[in-house]
């Protein structure tokens, strides 16, 4: 297959198609397991964790549902403030739901934990978190990670749902860009 033209921006690749289709199969199965009985829906955190959704959620052998939420954090795209608005809420009620939060990438992980209690506050049955990386040096509060799939060091990521100024998303690795393309700004 021909090479696809963004690759050319990407310094180093850090995961390659098939290790992300690896690390999403052993999510879907885990959850497939833990969830046997069960109806859980999976929310969609947008636009990030869209492609690492729909990948997944076909993998998942359970009668599941779905549902998305949008969210912008305060402050630059580089930086969480930790502060989060609501852009586009779920159209069904989670009361009661066993709910799964699906992510594309825990930083600080402020932005979950913001979302996580916003949705225990709406009387969820139970609740866990599904996400593709983890860049844990980053870290400014405890969160646990139910279900994670790669770990990455402290460097901004791009592909597979990941952007840079919205663009990348569709890029089938995980890759750092190269410095000259923030420098052009
Ligand atoms: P947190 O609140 O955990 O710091 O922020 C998580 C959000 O920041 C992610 O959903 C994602 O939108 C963004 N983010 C954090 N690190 C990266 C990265 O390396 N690359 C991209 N494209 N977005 C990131």
């Amino acid at each position: 297959m021909k090479q696809h033209t963004l690759l050319k921006d990407i310094e180093h690749i850090l995961y390659s198609e098939e290790a992300i289709a690896e690390a999403v199969d052993k999510i879907a199965k885990q959850i497939t397991e833990d969830y046997r009985g069960k109806s859980p829906v999976f929310i969609c955190i947008l636009k990030g964790a869209s492609v690492f959704f729909t990948d997944l959620i076909r993998k998942v052998d359970l009668p599941l549902s779905i549902d998305f939420m949008a969210i912008s954090s305060y402050g630059s795209s580089t930086k969480t403030s930790g502060v989060v608005r609501i852009l586009k809420d779920l159209d069904e009620s989670v009361e009661g739901k066993d709910v799964i939060i699906v992510e594309d990438i825990i930083d600080t992980g402020l932005t979950l934990s913001y979302i996580k209690n916003t949705l225990i506050q709406r009387k969820v049955n139970s609740i866990s978190i599904a996400a593709l990386l983890d860049k844990p040096e980053r870290r400014k509060t405890e969160l646990e990670i139910d279900y994670k799939g790669l770990v990455i060091p402290n460097e901004f990521v791009v592909g597979y749902g990941l952007d840079y100024d919205e663009k990348y998303r569709n890029l089938s690795s995980i890759g750092v860009l190269k410095p000259s393309i923030y420098m052009d700004e």
